[in-house]
C-alpha cells in the first residue's frame, strides 16, 4: 500500500495568492468595465537586457554546431560563471568566497528549500515573521514541525516577530536555536540590516555553533553606501553562514531560470560523534546527486551581466524599479501612511491605518480603486496590519494607481 508524506497534510493549502487571484478575478468578472492595476506579486516585469540577450542567443548557437554543441556540463556550474560570480560580487568589493564556495542552481526557491536536506532532523530553525513561505513550507514537508496552532505559528519552529516596534530586525533568540534563516534586503517588508546587526547575529551564531541561512535575492537593489551586500562582509561569517542568490531579481531572470549558493570552505557542522564535517562537501555531494546543472545558454546568458554592457543595462532596469518605488514611498507618506521599505529593496511596506486588517485594506483599495497589492498577513502573523506594494510595475501604473489613492483619500 502507498502511503503518502503525511507531513504535506499540515501544510495550509497554498492560500496566499490564489486567494488574491480568486478576490480579484470575482471583482472583475462583476466590473468588467473597470481597470484593475496589479502591484501584487513579487515577479519582475521588464524584458532581459540586450547584452543578455545576445549571449542567451550565442549559447544557443553553439548547440546547433558539432564543433561547440554541449552535453552535460559540470553539476556545480561553469566555471566561466562561477568565476565571474566571485570577482564581480565578491572579491572585487574585498570579500574572499572563491569560484570553488558557489554552486550554480535554477533557483533560489529550490535551494533554500533544499538546503535543510543535508541537516539533522533535531536542529531547531528560526524564521522571520512575516516571512517568504519558502522557508517555512518546506520545513514543514520535511516533518520537522508539529501542526499549524491557532496564533499561526507552526509548533516546533521559532518565529521572530518582525515589526515597527524592532524595525523589523528580529530580537536575538532566548533559547538556543541551530539553524536561522534571514533575508535581506526583506522579502516582504523591504527593510535593509546594517553590518553592525548583521553582526550580532554573526556572533550569536558563532557563539551557539549554529548555521545562519542568508537569503540575499534582492541585493542588487541596494542603494545606499553602508548597507551590506552579503552575509560574508561581515567578520567571521565565513565559519557559520550559507548566502543564496539568485538573478530573477537582480536580472529579470525569474522565467529563465538561474542563481547559486555561497558555501565557503571554513564552514563545518558537528555530527553524532562530535566531528565538525565541511557543509560543502556535503552540498556538493547532494547537489551532483539530485542536479544535472543549469542549462549552458542560460549560464552564458548569466554571465553576461558582468561585462560591462551587461552591469551598465542591469543596473539602469534597477534604476527603473527603485524609482517606482520612491515615487510610491513618497506618495503614501503624503497620505499620512507609515511606510517602510522601498529605499534599497523593490518592495514598499505600508502600515495600515486606523489598524486596519490586512485583506480589509485589500478590499478597500479592490473595490474603491482597483488597485492590487498584498496582504501582509499573507506572508505571517506579524504582517497583520501591513500591506506590500511591488515596484514590479510600469511606471505609468504606479503614478496612476498612487494618484487613485491620493483622489480617494484612502
Ligand atoms: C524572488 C525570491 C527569491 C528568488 O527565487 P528564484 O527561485 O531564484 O526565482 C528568493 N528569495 C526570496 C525572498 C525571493 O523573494
Amino acid at each position: 500500500m502507498a502511503r503518502l508524506n503525511e507531513h504535506y497534510e499540515k501544510l495550509q493549502a497554498g492560500y496566499l495568492f490564489p486567494e488574491i487571484g480568486r478576490r480579484v478575478n470575482a471583482y472583475a468578472q462583476e466590473n468588467p468595465d473597470k481597470k484593475i492595476i496589479r502591484m501584487g506579486i513579487g515577479d519582475v516585469t521588464l524584458p532581459l537586457c540586450p547584452a543578455v540577450i545576445e549571449a542567451f542567443h550565442a549559447g544557443v548557437e553553439e548547440m546547433a554546431h558539432d564543433h561547440s554543441f554541449k552535453g552535460y556540463g559540470p553539476e556545480q556550474g561553469y566555471a566561466f560563471l562561477r568565476e565571474a560570480i566571485a570577482k564581480h560580487e565578491f572579491q572585487d568589493k574585498g570579500v574572499a568566497i572563491t569560484a570553488d564556495d558557489i554552486f550554480i542552481s535554477d533557483g533560489s526557491k529550490c535551494d533554500t528549500g533544499n538546503i535543510l536536506e543535508i541537516f539533522g532532523m533535531n536542529n531547531s530553525i528560526a524564521v522571520q515573521d512575516p516571512v517568504y513561505p519558502v522557508y517555512v513550507d518546506t520545513t514543514v514537508m520535511a516533518g520537522r514541525t508539529g501542526s499549524m496552532q491557532k496564533n499561526g505559528y507552526y509548533e516546533g519552529i521559532h518565529y521572530m516577530p518582525c515589526t515597527e516596534e524592532n524595525r523589523f530586525i528580529p530580537e536575538i533568540p532566548q533559547k538556543p536555536v541551530d539553524i536561522i534563516f534571514l533575508c535581506y534586503p526583506n522579502n516582504p517588508t523591504g527593510t535593509t540590516a546594517t553590518k553592525q546587526e548583521l553582526k550580532q547575529w554573526v556572533d550569536y551564531a558563532q557563539a551557539n555553533n549554529a548555521i545562519i541561512l542568508f537569503d540575499a535575492a534582492y541585493e542588487a537593489f541596494i542603494q545606499e553606501k553602508d548597507v551590506p551586500h552579503s552575509i560574508f562582509e561581515i567578520e567571521g561569517a565565513d565559519s557559520c553562514a550559507i548566502e543564496f542568490r539568485s538573478f530573477s531579481k537582480k536580472a529579470g531572470f525569474t522565467g529563465t531560470r538561474c542563481a547559486y549558493i555561497v558555501i565557503p570552505e571554513k564552514l563545518t557542522a558537528q555530527n553524532s560523534k562530535g566531528e565538525q564535517v565541511s557543509v560543502k562537501k556535503l552540498w556538493s555531494r547532494r547537489h551532483s546527486t539530485k542536479f544535472n546543472g543549469a542549462s549552458y545558454p542560460v549560464q552564458k546568458a548569466a554571465a553576461a551581466i558582468y561585462t560591462p554592457e551587461g552591469k551598465k543595462q542591469t543596473e539602469e532596469i534597477i534604476a527603473y524599479y527603485m524609482e517606482n518605488a520612491k515615487i510610491m514611498k513618497q506618495s503614501l507618506e503624503q497620505q499620512g501612511f507609515s511606510v517602510y521599505g522601498g529605499v534599497n529593496a523593490p518592495y514598499v511596506w505600508l502600515k495600515t491605518k486606523n489598524n486596519m486588517k490586512s485583506w480589509d485594506f485589500f478590499d478597500t483599495l479592490l473595490e474603491k480603486i482597483q488597485v492590487v497589492g498584498t496582504p501582509g498577513s499573507g506572508f505571517g502573523p506579524s504582517g497583520e496590519g501591513y500591506f506590500r506594494f511591488s515596484s514590479f510595475a510600469s511606471r505609468e501604473n504606479v503614478i496612476e494607481a498612487m494618484d487613485r489613492i491620493k483622489n480617494a483619500s484612502l
